[in-house]
């Protein structure tokens, strides 16, 4: 019988399937983040560098799960290992103010068009769910306007409207009834609902992922920044960008400042803190007012309360402070940005010399896998916008997904399973050449599968 790339992948990772075996007995599904799951086992990595990986049975792999976008400048720079080494020795954590939080602080306002001050949380989750309270606090409204497919973690307000559960009638398990009282949510890109619930709905504020659903999946179509800008202004809403992936990756100022329309909040996490944990709110002086502390009747009544003990701690805040100086003083993003569009041309001429229909789309820094099997989209139906977005967000079949994962991992490349992944400044012609050899093999296990699908 002919052996499959997932043979491949089960005899070249033995250990990783021994720690799974472990894993299933201590963690749920064996894993601590969805995204992670892998059947028959995901692979334990034992170390990394760069743009490279290598997992616990010495296999290498390109990396483009890149800290789940977190690494910009991929794995161990040594200005970021220099600066989490002398911060080790100084103290992790003094549940006190320290220098850092405030060089990080000022440096993030120098970048961010919208930003005047900041709030910093442990997480991108915890950032989302801080920026709907102070929408909700600032203009005393209750409903928040979320874009089906966007994502901004997994809070319970948020949690729905995106897979697996696509409407509020549709809550996943675990989230009260209650939660989508408040919540109405629009198909991406459709300005008319949108401007139809704005204009009707007294709506505190719009969420969305200004590059598009999942970094681009679901791409954000001309004009929609511009659109939502004159729709909130209109009608006393505030416009949040959840910066998330997209802040200090797509440009130093964030996608806010390719699109050149200043949100009155925006959310970051990820690259902001250099590969650790670290997210915060950031926006108008007067909105970020209500985390502020008055006198005592202000602070009973209209102040929002905010706590966490990993707040700006001093290892995210070296780390972040480190990658952030390098971004903004370097051309790293110029580089990422470039290896993004040169991957995606690559992996699409392999497409078409094996005479596959799969497409490869994306834009800045990431990119993401269509297999085309009724040939229904192109690129430039992509691109126009002319895509219905659902085709888009249900993207490969899961089962064709999985094939094609761990056909690349056989052949030396971790993707996210979206599938797709992010590029950093660290990914040179080699990976993106060597991607593209893995690529040709896994368009030819796709076909396969596909047939028999
Ligand atoms: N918003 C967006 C756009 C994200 O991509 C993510 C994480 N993938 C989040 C919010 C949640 O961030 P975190 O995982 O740090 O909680």
């Amino acid at each position: 019988m002919e052996t499959t790339s997932s043979d491949t992948y089960i005899t070249r990772t033995p250990t990783s399937r021994s720690m799974y075996k472990r894993a299933v007995s201590v963690l749920p599904s064996g894993v601590t983040h969805d995204t992670r799951f892998l059947q028959p086992h995901p692979i334990y990595v034992d170390r990394a560098q760069g743009p490279r990986k290598w997992d616990i049975d010495g296999n290498e792999y390109v990396d483009y799960f890149g800290g789940h976008g977190a690494l910009m400048l991929g794995h161990n720079h040594p200005s970021i290992v220099e600066a989490i080494q002398h911060q080790l020795e100084r103290g992790t954590h003094y549940g006190a103010s320290h220098e850092l939080e405030l060089e990080w602080a000022e440096l993030i306002v120098k970048m961010v068009p919208c930003a005047e001050k900041v709030r910093f949380t442990g997480s991108g989750t915890e950032a989302t769910m801080l920026a709907l309270r102070i929408a909700r606090a600032y203009t005393e409204r209750q409903t928040i306007l979320r874009f089906d497919s966007h994502f901004h973690g997994w809070h319970d307000q948020v949690a729905f409207g995106s897979p697996p559960a696509n409407s509020p009638n549709d809550l996943p398990s675990g989230i009260a009834e209650g939660m989508a009282a408040h919540i109405v949510l629009c198909p991406p890109n459709d300005m008319d609902t949108a401007e139809r619930l704005l204009d009707n709905g007294n709506i505190a504020a719009v969420i969305f992922e200004p590059t598009g659903a999942t970094f681009g999946r679901v791409p954000t179509a001309n004009g929609v920044p511009e659109k939502l800008r004159e729709l909130t202004q209109r009608n006393g809403t505030l416009l949040i960008f959840d910066e998330v992936i997209s802040g200090f990756r797509v440009a130093r100022g964030g996608a806010q400042e390719v699109y050149g329309i200043t949100p009155d909040l925006a959310v970051m996490a990820k690259s902001m803190a250099g590969g650790f944990s670290g997210g915060a709110v950031v926006g108008r002086v007067d909105v970020m007012d209500m985390l502020t502390m008055k006198d005592a009747h202000w602070n009973a009544t209209k102040r929002i309360p905010h706590q966490g003990t990993f707040n700006a701690n001093p290892i995210s805040a070296a780390a972040g402070l480190a990658q952030l100086k390098i971004i903004n003083e370097g051309d790293v993003i110029e580089t990422a940005n470039k290896s993004g569009e040169r991957l995606r041309e690559l992996l699409n001429d392999t497409s078409v010399e094996e005479g596959s229909s799969a497409v490869v789309y994306g834009t800045f820094s990431g990119f993401h896998v269509y297999y085309n099997r009724e040939n229904e989209i192109t690129l430039n139906a992509i691109s126009d916008g002319t895509v219905p977005f659902h085709v888009l967000k249900d993207g490969m079949p899961t089962s064709l997904v999985h094939g094609f994962r761990t056909c690349m991992l056989a052949e030396g490349v971790d993707l996210i399973p979206w599938p797709g992944g992010v590029i950093s400044a660290s990914h040179t012609d080699a990976e993106l050449e060597r991607t593209a050899t893995a690529f040709k093999q896994a368009l030819k296990q796709l076909e396969k599968a596909a047939v028999l699908a």
